[in-house]
């Protein structure tokens, strides 16, 4: 059996890790398609936050209690980034973290493409998972907010450090394609995902997500040849609007989910009407979805009409959910150990 899975950083490898101990019972070969959207580059490095949260978690490498980075770091080198005031200070990046960031950019600067990049760093982590970026194109999630002094006015930032972090996160040309796009006349600016999400922990009126080279982007080697061949597709009870969505909206992949020959079935990230953890309630507000497992399940679609789902499978709390044209059925959906995301795993592949 060939099962593949749509899947963010944190919460998604959790699942994961369920899905790997479901794959060795049964004998299954597993594909990881990760979200890339939440990537930038720092200090001159390129990050993949959702790669590197899979690969360590997968590889036991991963802290348990921050839910991101290493065990056992330490952060010699952020500190002294702080003494240069060298900005952006907050966004963290830990010593152990940085040796991936590293290799990863000595690579893609020698001409390596990313899903290469990250199969070479798989190898030391051993995540007993196929990984792949959803793409190896440059498709960043940017955010558009009401422009405020403090993070527009140029008079503001006469920090030179400032600024050159700035037009690296949230490129002059991202926003200024979004801008274009809806004709803003101002009032209104793009940043870049993790400075909405880290700097501003997305309290920031904010109007929408955009997925900064969607459309030229093209699925990573590999991406639509598994779904092709897949016995299931599983979408991990990740952030729906900018974990699964920023996937999706490499348009190859969206279509090789949507016409090919395996079932799909969701695992709801919402139990209840709120998030397990985290802060997806905020950003299914950006997009106008109710916080809710039938929200979730209507922003994602039936199959059948062109959406995303076959089966959708949500927590016991919400069994009364209806999505029109797509199966739901319900099951203890916490992750609280492996046993118990092994369970949601076989219900999920029961249900295809
Ligand atoms: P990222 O960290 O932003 O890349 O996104 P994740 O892939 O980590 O997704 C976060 C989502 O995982 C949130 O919407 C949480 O509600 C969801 N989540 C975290 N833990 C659990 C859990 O135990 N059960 C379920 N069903 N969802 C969870
Ligand atoms: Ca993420």
């Amino acid at each position: 059996m060939r099962i593949v899975v749509l899947t963010g950083g944190i919460g998604g490898a959790r699942f994961l890790l369920g899905v790997r101990a479901y794959a060795q019972e049964v004998g299954a070969e597993v594909t990881a398609v990760v979200n890339v959207g939440d990537d930038l580059r720092l200090h001159g490095l390129r990050v993949c936050p959702d790669l590197d949260s899979v690969m360590y978690t997968l590889g036991g490498g991963a802290d348990p209690e921050r839910g991101w980075g290493r065990t056992g770091e330490t952060w010699t080198v952020k500190d002294e980034l702080a003494a240069y005031g060298a900005e952006p200070g907050w966004f963290g990046l830990g010593d152990k973290d940085l040796a991936t960031h590293l290799v990863r950019t000595t690579m893609l600067d020698a001409g390596y493409p990313l899903h290469q990049v990250t199969e070479a760093l798989a190898t030391r982590w051993q995540p007993g998972v196929r990984l792949l970026p959803a793409t190896n194109d440059r498709l960043e999630t940017h955010v558009i907010v009401s422009a405020r002094s403090e993070l527009a006015s140029p008079a503001a930032t006469n920090n030179a450090s400032t600024v050159s972090a700035r037009s690296e996160l949230a490129s002059p040309a991202a926003t200024n394609n979004a801008a274009a796009a809806d004709g803003f006349g101002g009032g209104q600016q793009a940043i870049h995902f993790q400075e909405w999400w880290v700097r501003h922990r997305a309290q920031l009126p904010t109007h929408r997500f955009v997925f900064v080279g969607a459309e030229a982007a093209k699925p990573a080697p590999g991406v639509t040849e598994a779904i092709a061949e897949a016995d299931v597709v599983l979408i991990a009870p990740s952030n729906p609007a900018v974990s699964i969505t920023p996937i999706l909206a490499v348009a190859g992949v969206r279509e090789a989910v949507t016409t090919g020959p395996a079932p799909v079935v969701g695992v709801s990230p919402i139990i209840g009407g709120a998030p397990v953890r985290g802060m997806a309630d905020r950003c299914l507000a950006v997009v106008g979805v109710e916080c809710s497992a039938a929200g979730v399940g209507q922003l994602y679609g039936a199959r059948a009409a062109g959406g995303l789902l076959d089966g959708w499978l949500v927590a016991e709390e919400d069994a009364q959910t209806v999505i029109p044209q797509v199966t739901v059925r319900a099951a203890p959906l916490r992750m609280t150990d492996e046993a118990a995301t092994v369970a949601m795993v076989r219900a999920a592949v029961e249900m295809a």
